[in-house]
């Protein structure tokens, strides 16, 4: 806060920041008590960008105003990947008249050891201000707080162990995968090469913004959908099995022996969405697969009893995303279901991936997602032009669509999967 006489806001060379110091207390851990702290370590040559960084962000907060304005800013042959930040106010705050994020891309379902972590810290201590988040909300590393002059040595020390820049503007997006096959066992398949491969793929688009606007892809392994890819990818790839949930009974005992059968009841059977569940009187669990969902709520609870079955793979959703024009989009099923498992399946998918991205690109508006696209075009001409059969399973809420006589499923389903099998020229049972 600035002496109304002398118009100084420091004591001791350091800014006073009353209102961030409020931001010191709860429960919570505050970034302010971050900054301080990188500010008041001796050692570093950024501290002074740190305290006039806090300076400013006072100011701010007395005025109700940001005074931080974009530009442009890159590094050798790339188009993005930088946040460029330029103070407004750099007379008063000089030290951190610069300040710009780096966006760097986490590996594939973020899996780091300790050393890379350490050369990561080390790398921005050298060239930056020593601020990282883990992640930001895009899914990248952010490496917060450089001159333009250290944006590219930075760049060419993340580069040489390995790492690269992410995505920003009108561009594919760093892409986000959950933890995966290597540490979670409900994982239908294998996200982080499916992750891996559609960027590598399409890396040209991240680096050279050429997009009508965003797009993000996402991996869950599951439907609990740990990445949030439903409702935050343009292209969400989440997996899924279709043939029958694995029950082992003896466990299924087991549990209701350790919770007692009334909480069974209360969580596991009525809470499941389509009542697929019913509990026998020998305590063992009977589930109809037809009507089940996916939705993962049983499995979670019984994790010894319940697994997913044995068929799995993935289904592919398009156009999530927070609100924009048209509010905010769920995925809608485009693929019900893809066998993941061989190299003819992932190189299936990434071919999928870049026609997605070229029919985006050929057809969105400027500042439209695909979600909006198709909300605009809607979705038949969407499949049409992906070349996609309509499939029952893309019906968003079939039991309470009067388009959709469940009286007679079975006898629907039939017809359905025989047509399938005849297009595909092959016979197929009709419960597959
Ligand atoms: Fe029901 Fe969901 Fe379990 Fe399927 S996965 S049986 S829909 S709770």
């Amino acid at each position: 806060m600035k002496d109304a006489e002398t118009g100084d806001d420091k004591v001791n060379g350091i800014h006073e920041t009353p209102m961030l110091d409020e931001l010191e207390g709860g429960p919570w851990p505050s970034f302010v008590t971050g900054l301080k702290r990188l500010r008041d370590s001796k050692d570093k040559k950024y501290a002074p960008m740190m305290n006039d960084l806090l300076g400013q962000l006072e100011h701010s907060y007395e005025e109700r105003l940001g005074f931080w304005k974009g530009g442009t800013l890159s590094v050798l042959g790339y188009g993005g990947g930088i946040i460029p930040r330029f103070s407004e106010v750099a007379k008063d705050y000089p030290a951190s008249k610069e300040f710009h994020t780096l966006r760097v891309m986490p590996p594939a379902g973020n899996h780091y050891n300790t050393d890379i972590l350490r050369q990561l810290c080390d790398i921005w201590e050298e060239h930056g201000s020593g601020l990282i988040a883990f992640h930001g909300q895009s899914g990248d590393i952010m490496f917060q707080g450089c001159t333009s002059e250290a944006a590219q040595p930075a760049f060419d020390a993340f580069n040489e162990i390995g790492f690269d820049l992410g995505g920003a503007g009108p561009a594919l997006r760093t892409a986000m995968s959950c933890v995966g096959h290597a540490r979670c066992e409900q994982s239908c398949f294998d996200g982080v090469r499916a992750h891996r491969g559609i960027i590598n793929r399409l890396l040209d688009e991240m680096h050279r913004p050429a997009m009508p606007y965003k797009f993000k892809f996402k991996f869950s392994g599951c439907g609990n959908d740990c990445v949030n890819a439903i409702h935050r990818a343009d292209f969400a790839v989440i997996g899924t099995w279709r043939d029958d949930i694995k029950i082992k009974q003896d466990k299924v005992k087991e549990h209701i022996a350790e919770v007692g059968r009334k909480y069974t009841i209360d969580t596991v059977v009525n809470m499941c969405p389509t009542r697929a569940i019913s509990l026998n009187d020998d305590d063992t669990l009977e589930i109809d697969n037809k009507s089940c969902v996916r939705c993962m709520h049983c499995i979670n609870v019984m994790t010894k009893a319940l697994s997913p079955g044995d068929d799995r793979g993935a289904s592919i959703m398009i156009g999530g995303k927070r609100s924009l024009k048209v509010g905010d989009l769920m995925g809608t099923m485009i693929i019900p279901f893809m066998k993941l498992e061989t190299d003819e399946d992932f190189e299936k998918l990434e071919e999928f991936a870049e026609e997605c991205m070229e029919f985006f690109a050929d057809n969105a508006l400027e500042h439209e997602r695909i979600g909006e696209c198709i909300d605009r075009i809607g979705v038949p001409a969407f499949l049409e032009a992906m070349n996609i059969p309509a499939d029952p399973n893309m019906v968003n809420h079939p039991r309470t669509s009067s388009y959709v006589r469940t009286d007679d499923f079975n006898e629907e389903a039939a017809k359905y999967f025989e047509r399938k099998a005849r297009e595909a020229g092959m016979t197929v049972a009709a419960d597959d």
